[in-house]
């Protein structure tokens, strides 16, 4: 091969490799940020958990964290239309927030400090409480009587990380991915009982095809302060995520959402929290 060929061919490469890079770069910088093509903003949330984040049969979203998304989306600047939701799994939510697959996470994400080293949040906006769903006729009445018995939770949630740590180490824990799979498993007899927030569990008892079956054991095992995550170091979108659950609340939109979505399941949920307080 002549030299003069070769080199042709290297710069062309040269000069393929430098476009590509440039288009990655003004990708990667949309996708990012979470806000990019369009003038849309990238929202995670759960698909899979009624009156929080369910995605329903004519493909539309509702639910409490939903409510909460859409409010801070539009002090954000960006309107209902203008949002892409995201389906982020409990096991997910750090990794897409540093990857930048979305701007925000509300998907009842409970802020911790393990958490706090790879995210940062805002909020809180909800205080819920570790709860064990049992069936109807189920003898479980304490956190210890499920030592030993077959418990559903999920990967990468405090739930399953407490049920280790401190509320029944004896427990034979399986991990799924979301919750609904767990309720399913409740139903057809392949576990004993579903741990999750209290907030989850209502919603999912309260569904036609399970009234009267399961019942909440009302345990309040824990405190799950709800905060709307962010990636490491965007301390701007914290700040300005702030004051609009802050609107939120003293406009009334907050109790709105609270009725609009608890309601049906007659969730009794805590008041308002304060933002930055954390309950231990
Ligand atoms: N709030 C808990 C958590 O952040 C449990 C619910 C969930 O998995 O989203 O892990």
């Amino acid at each position: 091969m002549n030299l003069r060929k070769v080199t042709a061919a290297s710069a062309a490469v040269l000069a393929l490799a430098l476009t590509a890079t440039a288009c990655g770069g003004d990708d990667s910088k949309d996708s990012g940020s979470g806000s990019g093509g369009g003038g849309k903003i990238k929202i995670g949330i759960k698909y899979d958990q009624p009156g929080l984040g369910l995605k329903q049969p004519d493909g539309s979203f509702a639910g409490f964290d939903v409510d909460v998304a859409t409010y801070v989306a539009k002090q954000l600047g960006y309107g209902p239309d203008k949002i892409e939701w995201v389906e982020t799994k409990s096991a997910d939510r750090e990794n897409a927030l540093a990857r930048g697959d979305v701007k925000f996470i509300a998907a009842t994400y409970s802020i911790n400090d393990e958490r706090k080293k790879k995210v940062d949040f805002a909020g809180p906006y909800l205080l819920a409480h570790q709860d064990l769903l049992v069936k109807s006729d189920a003898g479980i009445t304490k956190a210890t009587d499920i030592n030993g018995k077959r418990l559903c939770s999920v990967a990468g949630s405090t739930s399953a990380q407490n049920v280790h740590d401190t509320i029944a180490p004896n427990a034979q824990l399986k991990q799924y991915g979301g919750y609904s799979e767990c309720i399913g498993a409740l139903q057809s007899g392949a576990v004993d009982a579903v741990t999750t927030d209290d907030s989850i569990l209502a919603g999912f008892a309260a569904q036609d095809q399970y009234k009267g079956k399961f019942k909440l054991a009302g345990l309040k095992l824990s405190n799950e302060n709800y905060g709307i995550g962010v990636k490491k170091g965007d301390s701007a979108t914290v700040g300005k995520i702030n004051a609009a659950l802050e609107k939120m609340v003293s406009d009334k939109s907050w109790e709105k959402a609270v009725q609009d979505n608890f309601g049906p399941a007659e969730y009794k949920n805590e008041p308002a929290p304060k933002i930055g307080t954390i309950v231990k």
